[in-house]
């Protein structure tokens, strides 16, 4: 692809609503394109994507490709791996960027791997080295604790992008791209593999993901009752409840509760660590988080080292004594 010119970034949705991670990749796409002095594209795929394509054309891309096909409707790996194999063949884009999200990062390697083209995964940054024309990618490593830079020299280069590692990029009602409608044929695809069936886990509340207040508890609450008080806590600061894997895997609360590098990653505005040592692989899924506080009776707890506030005390009496601070004080973040 010696004429590759421009970034494309690979929409996501489920269920007919656009994940998130695509805002987030339009901004990681739009600053790397202004180091490059290219454009962003974005491809959206589907059964039927006419609506999310108009959404995604208002995220500031210059060019929305909608490919649509009904073997595309659910997310089969082997359907969208044949129909991204054939849009980066035809719109030959020199980036290619997918989020590193459940579907991402099934998605991202295989294709990168189909096209023989190098991959930079889980970014948090990304860069151009004009002498080397390359890719360059930084990437948290050891549950965070380094950072490993890595240059990707193929044509294209792929990256997949850490959630919430860019902010998203705002929905403009001005100049939305044009959408250009990309035949992809998929009539050779045999039955790899059938959707049975698909199960949702029921929630209430704000996602984590989407959270600005998360208070988290970890193996020092000593089992699943304390957690209530971090609900009542979370509920006045109008922000939900989050957990290490200790306390996920003690059985405390469910593991979409888990917060680190085999959890979720967030991006709150407050993270409340509550018993919670800071592992560096829980430490992994609030790099993005803007204030952690924590609470633990270690003062030498390595979680210190993250907190901009932290409270050395046992938290059956610090939490109940702060949660009715709040409460007295009616404060609303
Ligand atoms: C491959 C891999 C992936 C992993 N992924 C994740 C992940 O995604 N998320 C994750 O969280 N972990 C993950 N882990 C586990 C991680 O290494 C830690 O074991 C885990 O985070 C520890 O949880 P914790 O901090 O709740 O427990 P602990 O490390 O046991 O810490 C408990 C803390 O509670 C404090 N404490 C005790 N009593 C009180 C009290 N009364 N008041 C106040 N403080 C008190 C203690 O001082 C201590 O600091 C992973 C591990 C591996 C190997």
């Amino acid at each position: 692809m010696t004429d590759a010119r421009g970034v494309l970034i690979v929409a996501e949705h489920a269920d007919g609503v656009l994940a998130g991670s695509t805002a987030e990749l339009a901004t990681a796409g739009q600053k790397l394109a202004a180091a490059l002095g290219h454009d962003v594209a974005a491809v959206v795929c589907g059964a039927s994507v006419a609506r999310l394509a108009s959404e995604v054309a208002k995220l500031g891309v210059k060019r929305v490709f909608a490919v649509e096909a009904p073997q595309l409707s659910d997310f089969q790996i082997e359907a969208h791996l044949a129909a991204l194999e054939q849009v980066v063949a035809q719109v030959a884009p020199r980036v290619v960027l997918v989020a590193k999200s459940v579907q991402g990062r099934d998605l991202g390697p295989r294709l990168a791997f189909r096209l023989g083209a190098g991959l930079a995964q889980d970014c948090t940054e990304l860069g151009w080295d004009s002498q080397r024309n390359a890719l360059l990618g930084v990437r948290p490593v050891y549950g965070g604790a380094g950072l490993a830079r890595v240059a990707v020299l193929t044509t294209p280069a792929f990256s997949t992008i850490r959630l919430k590692a860019f902010d998203p990029a705002p929905a403009t009602a001005t100049n939305p791209a044009e959408v250009v409608a990309v035949s992809v044929r998929l009539d050779s695809l045999g039955p790899v593999a059938t959707l049975v069936s698909s199960a949702k886990q029921q929630a209430t509340g704000i996602r984590l993901e989407d959270a600005r207040v998360v208070v988290s508890g970890g193996r020092g609450l000593g089992g699943a009752e304390p957690f209530k008080v971090l609900q009542e806590l979370a509920a006045a600061l109008r922000g939900t409840v989050g957990a290490s894997r200790a306390a996920c895997d003690a059985g405390w609360v469910p593991h979409s509760y888990q917060v680190g590098l085999t959890g979720k990653t967030i991006g709150a505005d407050l993270y409340i660590a509550i018993g919670i040592s800071g592992a560096s692989q829980h430490l992994a899924g609030i790099s993005g988080v803007k204030n952690v506080v924590a609470i633990n009776k270690d003062g030498e707890a390595n979680i210190f080292k993250e907190a901009r506030y932290g409270v050395v005390g046992d938290w059956q009496k610090v939490v109940p004594a702060f949660l009715q601070a709040i409460k007295e004080m009616g404060v609303s973040p």
